[in-house]
């Protein structure tokens, strides 16, 4: 990736995305951080589903706090690892509680310290909540970026260690957000929307959909 390509990936996205935001449904910053939680190993459409069940009524770590973990898997059972997850959100929620006054924090070393939240974890909610300049680097990301000319690694840790410098607030703009509405709509696992890509000139996919 040359430094020249940073704006010019960022703003093309842009164009293509113009209003983009994340698809998680939520009404603070706390029900964010649970539906990305939430959202591991499950789709946005899922998570949203399960979430409008509960979300009008558990809108606060308190909230949480009040109820059993037993009541929570209750609630969210049919996203995948939910007893890991029901265990991990009360364990997270009595932390900002005690140690943030039920306020998330805004760092990732913090973020990183609830149960449950990996550095992706910290990123997508950094990058969604104050657009911060981060990605959060899944098998989709790395997928779309290595199938572009802008990176060849062999996992997402290592893409995420590669471009985790690429980026900074100016050129940025909404690429994380950006970033997802192109893998999941254009540039998908099988047939990707090849022929109506503006990026197909430098794209080093070989196995271009041009149907
Ligand atoms: Fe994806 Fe095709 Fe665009 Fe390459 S040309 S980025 S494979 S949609």
């Amino acid at each position: 990736m040359l430094k020249r390509d940073i704006p010019y990936f960022a703003e093309t996205l842009n164009k293509m995305f113009p209003d983009a935001k994340t698809e998680l449904v939520y009404n603070n910053e706390f029900q964010l951080l649970i539906a990305i939680l939430m959202s591991a190993q499950a789709t946005d459409k899922q998570v949203n589903k399960i979430n409008r069940n509960f979300f009008e009524f558990l809108k606060t770590p308190q909230d949480w706090i009040n109820l059993w973990v037993e009541e929570i898997i209750m609630f969210i059972d049919s996203v995948s690892f939910f007893n890991n997850k029901s265990k991990n959100i009360y364990k997270t929620c009595e932390i900002l509680i005690n140690k943030y006054e039920s306020k998330i924090p805004r760092t990732i070393e913090q973020l990183t310290e609830l149960p449950w939240v990996w550095i992706k974890t910290a990123k997508v909610f950094l990058a969604v909540i104050e657009d911060a300049p981060y990605i959060g680097v899944d098998t989709h990301v790395h997928r779309v970026l290595n199938r572009l000319w802008l990176v060849k690694t062999k996992s997402p840790n290592e893409t995420d260690k590669k471009i985790s410098k690429w980026f900074t607030k100016e050129n940025h703009g909404m690429l994380h957000n950006t970033l997802v509405l192109f893998w999941r709509y254009h540039c998908v696992a099988r047939k990707p929307k090849c022929s109506t890509c503006p990026f197909l000139e430098k794209c080093n996919y070989k196995e271009k959909n041009l149907d």
